[in-house]
């Protein structure tokens, strides 16, 4: 009896397959022993992957100019696997006051409570990060830009003092994605993404990835991996790559029809900042500039001050914008940030309420239209 796929098998299709698996097999009493010894590539139990996730794993170990790469269940799952693989009690960790607020809660509520010194840093502090490294900083977290606030980061200027004090650099790359920005080629040591957001791209699957070159960190992560359980569903692997045969396309498309509702956004009397790195009005526009290649799907904007009546009468004129959290499909999404949750930050960027907008792939006079019609709402109420 033979468990395996025949070799000759005259079946080809463009389509990968699915291999489903918790159980591998082997071929001999000895083979088993030795199972450990397949990781980091091989197969020894469902849980590291089988061939269907590691195709993905190629797949975007290529965007990213990667040697290695690593699936999660979620890019929440990718930024802790990278912690956790590498920082202990007793390291410090330095992350950024405007990474993705999950990365925040498991950092304030789980590693300060496991002995590890976390401190946030302000997300423009760039090579003054100098300043406040430690002998024991093991580590940095960099998102650019941030979530929500979206304030750039100087990637090569805080890698460069990561690389003189030998700590490690974790980068979230979601919104710029490996299309427009490759944190391996910049030096930094993990670059994140969750391929929830453009790699799915469709708004029908989680989960996250961890692109690396070093081989013993890529060692690592498998075990990490294997230890905390981070399994993740051969069919989602199927469906995000299918999401990557389009993702260029799409990612462009967006990309350009976001610059065009961020330009109308800046040009109306009722908003007073769009929080966009691609402006030139943006503080971080420089810095973008010069080490991006383009910008993402997803950005944010503050309104002149107004009760929070005047925001639901904005979002629920809204026509062309399911209110809802995630971003990077193709359809439009807006959601809201409440001022408190903007004053309680250590290094707040405002005051104000935030709205936040993904673009997806309608067309962008159709969306122009309903965010005005929706602006006049505000308005209205403003005037009352
Ligand atoms: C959504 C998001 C995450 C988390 O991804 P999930 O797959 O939803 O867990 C992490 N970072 C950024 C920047 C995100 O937008």
């Amino acid at each position: 009896m033979s468990f395996k796929d025949h070799a000759d098998n005259p079946f080809a299709s463009l389509s990968p397959a699915v291999w489903r698996a918790s159980t591998v097999v082997f071929d001999s009493f000895e083979d088993f022993a030795a199972r450990k010894k397949r990781q980091p590539d091989g197969y020894s139990y469902g849980v590291t992957g089988t061939p269907t996730a590691r195709g993905l794993e190629r797949r975007i170990a290529d965007l990213e100019h990667a040697r290695h790469c690593v699936l999660t269940p979620s890019g929440q799952a990718a930024l802790m696997a990278v912690v956790m693989g590498f920082v202990r009690a007793g390291d410090h960790l330095l992350v950024s006051d405007s990474a993705y607020g999950g990365l925040k809660a498991f950092a304030s509520y789980w590693l300060a409570e496991l002995g590890i010194d976390v401190e946030y840093y302000p997300p423009t502090v760039d090579g003054e990060i100098e300043a406040l490294i430690k002998p024991n900083t093991k580590m940095i977290c960099i998102e650019a830009p941030g979530t929500i606030t979206m304030e750039m980061q100087d990637v090569d200027a805080i890698v460069a003092v990561a690389k003189r004090h030998g700590v490690l650099t974790m980068m979230d790359n979601t919104w710029a994605s490996p299309l427009y920005f490759r944190p391996l080629e910049h030096g930094v040591d993990f670059a994140v993404e969750a391929a929830t957001k453009l790699f799915g791209g469709h708004s029908d699957l989680l989960m996250g990835s961890i692109s690396m070159n070093d081989f013993s960190h890529y060692e690592i992560l498998r075990e990490t991996q294997s230890v905390l359980g981070l399994a993740v569903s051969p069919e989602d692997c199927f469906l995000v790559m299918r999401g990557l045969d389009t993702f260029p396309l799409r990612m462009h498309e967006q990309s350009r029809n976001t610059l065009k509702i961020a330009c109308w956004l800046e040009s109306h009397p009722l908003v007073t900042n769009v929080l966009f790195p691609a402006l030139e009005s943006h503080p971080g526009h420089r810095v973008w500039k010069e080490q991006f290649e383009g910008s993402g799907c997803l950005f944010s904007f503050i309104l002149k001050p107004a009760p929070e009546e005047a925001f639901s009468k904005f979002f629920n004129a809204l026509e062309h914008f399911p209110i809802g959290a995630s971003w990077g499909g193709t359809h439009s999404l807006v959601a809201y940030y409440p001022a408190n949750q903007q004053k309680a930050r250590k290094f707040a960027l405002t005051d104000q309420p935030i709205i936040r907008i993904s673009i997806g792939l309608e067309d962008p006079d159709v969306l122009i239209a309903d965010l005005e019609k929706a602006l006049r709402q505000y308005h209205s109420f403003t005037e009352a």
